[in-house]
């Protein structure tokens, strides 16, 4: 193995890429970075600031004035842990909105991309082997059908004590898969030479070590 790598994860939102990136991660001893995560700090940010996606001009500066990083694991926004505000389903839709701005993935793919080139990491999001790691050197598309990842989610969810129902949740990311899909700037989709994950059916230790397996193997 090179001494220094990326591994790019995208997907879906519920593939279980977070977990298993985290665990990938600690497995190899290297980095995880949550793009997802950054996304949900400024969805966070703007939505408690009122920051509307189409007033360019507040947005600009809210950007110009907002710290992100991260510290242990926690997603760190203006020197405050955001960790668990970040994790709702008000913050999923706020984060997928202002994902699709301009000015907002200028910002965070800059900053993705300073992350990716320090040492080596795992990143997971949507963008990361067609557009943030373009010559990562291992890249993995995981994918679910869409009602494995509600389900995942909704059991998640309740887990938490947070109350939704199923068919909501299944709502919910149909409406996050068809935003990613669609929109204009680097939109979700398989990189050509990634390696495609069906995780339907799958625990996650089984995920694990297929992913492992990939990296092994190359
Ligand atoms: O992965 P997660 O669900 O936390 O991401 C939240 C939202 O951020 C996604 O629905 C997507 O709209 C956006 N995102 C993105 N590009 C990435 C990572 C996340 O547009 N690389």
């Amino acid at each position: 193995m090179n001494s220094k790598y990326r591994i790019a994860i995208d997907g879906p939102s519920g593939a279980g890429k977070s977990t298993i990136a985290k665990a990938v991660a600690g497995k190899l001893g290297i980095d995880y970075i949550d793009t997802g995560a950054m996304y949900r700090a400024i969805g966070y940010k703007a939505g408690r600031e009122n920051v509307e996606p189409e007033d360019k001009e507040r947005l600009s500066e809210m950007l110009a004035d907002t710290e992100i990083d991260f510290s242990d694991g926690n997603i760190i926004l203006d020197g405050e842990n955001v960790n668990s505000l970040i994790r709702t389903p008000e913050v999923s839709m706020l984060a997928s909105k202002y994902s699709a701005v301009r000015e907002v993935r200028e910002k965070l793919v800059e900053l993705q991309r300073n992350m990716g080139m320090r040492k080596s990491v795992i990143m997971d999001g949507r963008d990361i082997g067609t557009n943030v790691l373009k010559d990562a050197e291992y890249k993995i598309f995981l994918t679910a059908s869409a009602e494995e990842r509600a389900d995942r989610r909704f059991r998640e969810l309740q887990e938490k004590g947070r109350e939704q129902s199923y068919d909501s949740v299944l709502e919910d990311i149909k409406q996050r898969d068809h935003n990613d899909m669609t929109r204009k700037l680097n939109p979700l989709r398989k990189a050509e030479d990634a390696i495609e994950l069906d995780t339907t059916g799958m625990d996650i230790e089984q995920v694990i070590e297929a992913v492992m397996d990939i990296v092994y193997k190359k």
